[in-house]
């Protein structure tokens, strides 16, 4: 039984201020709600501050990025050691990092091998874009950013890893994915790829979340998908009026 996680992702948006704001109605929101893991990624610069209103909640905090050095010359980037003081969590690979900071799936693989060795969670987006789409070559990309990103990582570190199955095409367009269409490439291509490289059990036990303007209205029909054990989160998880609704289908 995988237990669904609904993670926020606030990108560049929310001063300190804001995010402490954020933060504690989502914090109070949800104090009650169980069978869910919920999860505020806020910029870097408002971990520390999250991190203080979530202690002692239900509530995790993570990064949205990480470098895959631990210290040295590396002039704006942010490292695992430094991470793992402020949160538990960090996504890697989002796609707006691949198109617009140039991320590679070579990178991917290695920021998830750093992270796990430092004890963090990743979650790891992949997902395909418009063109590919319609090309009918979702299930060979999305399979083989599946494969690149696992390279090398064993199969006990592999479990504690958190996927997020976000085609491009839908992330911020408000055009979400159809649900069912979803859940069988979360299935056959990214299911099945870590069957094939793990086994089934380890398979099933990984937790891999939809994301893609997930919103009020259209929650239910992905966290009733059986392959979907989540959601990975941008616009609608900048106010608690929209981001509750969804902690709530997925528990
Ligand atoms: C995201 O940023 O990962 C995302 C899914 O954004 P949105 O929910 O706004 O589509």
């Amino acid at each position: 039984m995988r237990t669904p996680i609904i993670a926020g992702n606030w990108k560049m948006h929310k001063t300190v201020a804001e995010a402490v704001e954020l933060a504690r109605g989502v914090r109070d929101a949800v104090a009650d709600i169980a069978g869910v893991d919920v999860v505020l990624c806020p910029p870097f610069t408002a971990l520390a501050a999250v991190g203080d209103v979530v202690a002692n909640s239900n509530v995790g905090v993570g990064a949205q990025n990480m470098y895959y050095e631990t210290q040295g010359a590396f002039t704006g980037e942010v490292s695992p050691l430094m991470l793992k003081e402020l949160c538990q969590f960090v996504i890697l690979g989002h796609s707006e990092r691949r198109q617009f900071f140039g991320e590679t799936d070579e990178g991917v693989n290695k920021k998830i091998k750093v992270a796990l060795a430092h004890g963090l969670t990743p979650i790891v987006c992949v997902g395909e874009n418009l063109e590919q789409n319609e090309a009918g070559e979702t299930n060979v990309f999305v399979g083989g950013q599946v494969k690149a990103a696992f390279d090398n990582v064993p199969a006990a570190d592999a479990v504690k890893v958190i996927i997020a199955y976000e085609p491009i095409w839908a992330i911020g367009t408000g055009r979400n994915a159809d649900p069912a269409t979803a859940n069988s490439i979360i299935k056959e291509s990214i299911r099945g790829v870590l069957a094939k490289m793990y086994g089934t059990e380890p398979a099933e036990q990984i937790r891999i979340q939809y994301g893609g303007s997930v919103k009020p209205s259209n929650v239910v029909d992905y966290m009733t998908q059986p392959d979907i054990d989540g959601a990975l989160v941008g616009g609608a998880s900048l106010t608690v009026e929209n981001f509750l609704p969804l902690v709530k289908a997925a528990a």
